[in-house]
């Protein structure tokens, strides 16, 4: 119904009908875990167990799809929930994947420490360059998994160029759109077979709830996903589907102060003398800048820096903000910053994916941008 619409629309509408039964235009938090049947097996609305399915949920799924392009989506209970309905319902013993060698470290975790356990086999690579991607292929690769911007590097990785060569050498490609969110980029139109996202952050938005999500645009890569999401069960509940939902309506309002405060602050980090490195893929300078000019609608609001003075001093940075509140996750209306080889990513210390240790991580929130600054000067020195 809302096909034609624009994004904010769909976002507000889409899956969002009001209610037939008293016209509410919030779709209601149905906390019911089963549904009378009229008769065995006469289903009213279709719904016969929450885990298989919830109307709550289902209006969260059907927004997701039409924000992605897609035709399907599946609301988990996280990120890293979803990410492992797609590795078990899509992949097998004796597959192999190649992932980004800067993933997020809780997806490189699931890799390392649980698929492979269970038969699965993973290289890491560089996805900013296609040829290294090519490279870790092997006769047994059934997957390539990109993320883009990379967490917490801000790395690009050209998704239409990915699709092309993992699609001729038959296997298929997820991109995690957590950090660029549907608002500014959709794989889907660019060649990925499945779209992840940790809807923890910036679908969700508020720092209120943990979810995930997948989204698909093909009936057969559907079927297998829905088995899996209802036969291991780490779906989203209604509160959380609820609230996902509600901030999902605001996201291309958000979307677009995120980047204008994030530009802002890139700008400023990149003219400070402290700074030795400014990772924002807004920047000219950033190395991926002309393929996220070409397949995102602007930057995103992740600013990544190393600080000259080396880890201690990046440590020291995270303890003084006071706007920028020290803390892990991102994508939320308030302000974030965190040191990655410490926190958010010391699961790959001493791996392929390990980062360096005078690196801040910020998410830059929607407050007024000159107390951003301001915080960010103070805390320099
Ligand atoms: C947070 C995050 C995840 C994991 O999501 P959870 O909701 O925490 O399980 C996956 N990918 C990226 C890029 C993330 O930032």
């Amino acid at each position: 119904m809302h096909e034609g619409h624009g994004f904010s629309t769909r976002a507000i509408h889409a899956g969002q009908e009001p209610d037939p039964l008293t016209g509410a235009v919030v779709p209601p938090i149905y906390a019911t875990s089963t549904y009378k049947q009229d008769g065995v097996g006469g289903l009213r609305g279709g719904y016969e167990y929450s885990r298989s399915g919830n109307p709550t949920r289902t209006a969260l799924e059907a927004c997701l799809a039409s924000l992605e392009g897609g035709t399907r989506g599946f609301a988990f209970a996280s990120g890293l929930a979803a990410e492992d309905a797609i590795l078990r319902g899509l992949l097998g013993p004796g597959d192999h994947v190649v992932i980004p060698n800067d993933a997020y470290g809780g997806t490189f975790r699931l890799f390392d420490k649980v698929a492979t356990r269970w038969g699965l086999k993973y290289s890491a690579a560089p996805i900013t360059d296609v040829a290294a991607v090519e490279a870790a292929m092997n006769a047994d690769t059934k997957m390539v998994w990109i993320e883009t911007p990379t967490n917490p590097l801000l790395n690009i990785a050209d998704i239409e160029h990915l699709a092309d060569l993992a699609h001729r050498r038959g296997a298929i490609v997820v991109v995690d759109n957590t950090f660029a969110s549907p608002y500014l980029q959709q794989p889907l139109a660019l060649g990925a077979d499945v779209v992840v996202h940790s809807t923890t952050k910036y679908v969700g938005g508020h720092s209120d709830v943990v979810g995930g999500a997948a989204v698909v645009g093909d009936d057969e890569l559907a079927e297998k996903i829905a088995f899996h999401h209802n036969a291991l069960g780490a779906v989203a509940g209604p509160f959380d589907a609820f609230l996902t939902l509600r901030g999902v309506k605001t996201l291309g309002v958000r979307m677009d102060r995120h980047c204008d405060n994030a530009e802002r602050v890139a700008e400023f980090l990149a003219g400070h003398p402290k700074i030795a490195e400014v990772r924002y893929p807004g920047l000219a300078e950033h190395p991926g800048h002309d393929v996220a000019g070409k397949q995102m609608k602007r930057y995103g609001g992740m600013v990544s820096f190393r600080h000259k003075d080396g880890e201690q001093a990046a440590v020291d940075v995270c303890a003084r903000t006071e706007v920028f509140t020290l803390g892990e996750s991102l994508g939320g209306v308030e302000s974030l910053i965190e040191h990655p080889g410490r926190m958010t990513h010391a699961s790959v210390a001493g791996s392929a994916l390990e980062v360096p240790g005078d690196l801040v991580r910020l998410s830059v929130g929607i407050e007024d941008v000159d107390d951003l600054l301001s915080d960010l000067r103070r805390a320099l020195g």
